[in-house]
Formats: structure tokens, sequence, C-alpha cells
């Protein structure tokens, strides 16, 4: 009988996921014009820029950049 426990799995490993997209409030700053312009192109700006739509959703300075800046654009 061997004794082998190398199949144990990391349960944080597990809870990561495979490469998440994180994108930080600088990141989400610099990427807003492009993201912006995508959008109003009817371009797929969440394929062009992952995890950014994730980030608006849970950061609501970011939001309100966005949206002022969606505002922007749109409006000239
Ligand atoms: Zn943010």
């Amino acid at each position: 009988m061997s004794n082998q426990d190398d199949t144990r799995q990391n349960p944080l490993e597990r809870l990561l996921g495979p490469t998440a997209p994180e994108v930080g409030c600088d990141e989400c700053f610099d990427r807003l014009d492009e993201f912006v312009e995508l959008e109003l192109a009817d371009f797929d700006a969440d394929a062009a820029v992952p995890g950014l739509r994730a980030h608006l959703e849970g950061c609501p300075a970011c939001r309100e950049e966005h949206d002022s800046l969606l505002a922007l654009v749109a409006g000239g």
C-alpha cells in the first residue's frame, strides 16, 4: 500500500480560479477612454478590456467616472 497524498487540492487555488483578470482603479482609469470609445462604437468593449466592466460594477467612483466620460464623448 502506498501512502501518497499528492492529489490533495489547495482550496485557495480553487477559490481564485484560473487567470481571473483583476482590474484596479489605476488600470481602470488608464483604459477608460478606450473602453468608452469601444462602447460607443458598438464594439465588444468587455472583450477588449477584460475585467473592467466588473470593476465598474464594484467601484462607484470609477463608475461615476465612466458615466461622465461616456456622456462627454457621446455629447462631443
Ligand atoms: Zn475603481
